[in-house]
This record gives structure tokens, sequence and C-alpha cells, in this order.
């Protein structure tokens, strides 16, 4: 009985539906009105969302069995080993940074929009050094490793690639004046909708969602990132709003003509959660372990992905950069 208790308590966990349960229960309907009931409400959306869109992809006879098969394997090893790490950091960062914050914003509505916006500078550094440095790539190349779209790769992470994210954004929110309540409020926003950007196409076909592709990140622009196309790769760093990508210039559309291939570069084995979750250490240990001197075998721990000491490579920006050259002569 304890173990169907444990399955029973899981299930519900995963789908995010404890607290909703709990109220219904109770029958305090007045609770909706709540922060909590609300977020009670939001929970189960991803989730079920996950659960209709592998009913359909089982109507529609194309499966995906690999990719839901390994971010089901990675939850359930995130769940037993990173469970609390991230949020003990950002409870930590929290208590050690607010006294050195360099102001404290209100909590009002155009408040909010600062703190959104510094959330998003802030999700846009970490995401970035994520795929310019090699050992932050290889945290969250974990991410990268599905070749097809669906909701199920939002549960496709690296255990320790959440405490990575979380210090920076916490850390650059709350010395930027971010009060910790906008900041959660912030962070259960962020994480519903960067969980939605990776709706499959038997859901959302086109994922421009119409004019809103020219306002917000939209699940267009975040297939454009998980593509391995020379064009595509290393752009749409953001995660709702698309100011920072068109700011630092990593912003790109998705090109009709251009059909959009999942995955990273590194020849890999997506269907096994061994090479997914610990491939990218293996490839960088041998990298620094065969590298000649200190100088390089440190090299290959910062510089970018694809760095090789021979000094002939291509990183990801060079192909791009070429990739748009070629089709700028052809034209
Ligand atoms: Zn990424
Ligand atoms: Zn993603």
């Amino acid at each position: 009985m304890e173990f169907l208790n444990n399955l029973f308590s899981e299930i519900t966990g995963f789908l995010g539906i404890d607290r909703l349960m709990e109220i219904l229960s109770a029958g305090d309907y007045a609770a909706f009105k709540t922060y909590d009931g609300i977020t009670s409400l939001i929970f189960p959306i991803i989730p079920l969302l996950v659960l209709l869109e592998l009913g359909l992809s089982l109507i529609y006879k194309k499966p995906q069995t690999k990719v839901y098969k390994v971010n089901f394997l990675i939850y359930v090893f995130n769940r037993i080993v990173g469970r609390f790490i991230a949020i003990a950091m950002v409870v930590l960062l929290i208590g050690l940074l607010e006294p050195y914050a360099l102001f404290h914003a209100e909590l009002t509505w155009y408040w909010f929009i600062y703190g959104y916006i510094v959330w998003e500078f802030a999700h846009f550094l970490y995401h970035y050094w994520g795929h310019k440095v090699r050992l932050f790539w290889c945290l969250h190349a974990t991410h990268h490793a599905p070749e097809d779209m669906n909701l199920s790769v939002t549960y496709a992470h690296f255990f320790l690639e959440a405490p990575y994210a979380d210090t920076i954004r916490t850390a650059v929110c709350i010395l930027m004046g971010v009060p910790p309540e906008m900041l959660f409020a912030i962070m259960l926003i962020d994480g519903t909708y960067g969980a939605f950007i990776h709706v499959g196409e038997n859901l959302m076909k086109d994922g421009r969602m119409g004019f809103l592709n020219k306002i917000i990140l939209t699940p267009s622009h975040h297939r454009v990132h998980h593509a391995k196309n020379p064009l595509y790769m290393d752009t749409n760093f953001c995660n709702l709003l698309l100011i920072w990508d068109k700011i630092f210039g990593t912003f790109q559309d998705e090109d009709d003509k251009i059909e959009i291939e999942y995955g990273i570069t590194r020849k890999m084995d997506s269907g096994n959660f061994m090479d997914v979750y610990f491939g990218e250490f293996v490839a960088l240990y041998k990298d620094v372990v065969n590298a000649p001197g200190l100088k390089n075998k440190l090299m290959y721990i910062y510089k970018p992905p694809g760095w090789h000491h021979s000094g002939e490579y291509q990183t990801a920006r060079q192909l791009r950069k070429e990739f748009i050259e070629n089709n700028e002569l052809k034209k």
C-alpha cells in the first residue's frame, strides 16, 4: 500500500494537482481568488498539455518514442537527485544579497514590468553562457539533445542546470532591486510560458501565434533556438520578451525555406539516457586530457563548444556568419 500511496503522490505531484485537490475536497472555492488558488490552477496546465500531446501523437501514429522515453527518465532522475538544490540556492541568495540591492522596487505594476525586463536580461545571460562556455554547455546540452520537439522537452535538463541558472537570475534580480515576492511571481510566469514554448507541431502546427510573433518570443522562435541548422544555431536566447535578443543581435525569425533540424551537432544517441545526460562531460573530459599544456586544457573549459587547440575549428557563430555571407552572395 505504501508503494501505491507513493506512486499516487508522485503522479499528482507531476500533474501539479495536489493543491487543487485539497481546495476541491475542502470545498473552499473562495481560495481560487487568492494567489495560492490561482497558482493551483496554473500548475496543472503544462503537465495536462504534455499528456494531450502524447495522446495526439499516439493517435496520429507519430509517437516520438525516443524523446518521451529519455525525457521521462530525466524527469525521474532529477526528482530524485536535484529536487531541492535549486530552491535552496534561491532562498540562500535572496538572504545573502538583499542587503546589497541597489534600491528596493515597490510592488506596483510598472515596477513589475521593470522586474520582468531585468529577469529576462538575467535569463539571457545564463542562457547565452550556457551556449558559449563549454563547461556551462555541458549543463545545458541535455536540453538540446531531443531530435523532435514536444512539451516533454521542458523536463529535459541536467539536474545542476537549474541551480546554475537560478544563481545568475536570482543574483541579478535581487541586486537590481526586484523584491522577492515579485521574483517568485515572475518565476511562475516564466516557468509556465517557458514550458509552453516547447509545444510540438501536433498541438500547434505553426508556432508563430499570428501578430504576437512580432511582439513576444513564440514557440516558433524557440523551435529555431533548438535547431542545429547553421542559420538558427545560438539564436533566440530570451524566454518571453524579445528585447535582449534584438539588442544583442542574436534574434532570428523562422525561415519557411529552411526546415528546422532539431538536436545538437555532436554525434550522439539521443535515445540513450547516459549519452544525453553525461555525453558532453565525457567529450569535454577527453578534450582536456588530450590537450597539450595547461593553457589549452583551461581553454577547452571556458571557450565556446567547437573550439579546438589546433586553431582549425568552427564555432556556431562562425558557421552562422559564413552561411549568411554565402546567402548574400547568391542574391
Ligand atoms: Zn539553449
Ligand atoms: Zn528549450
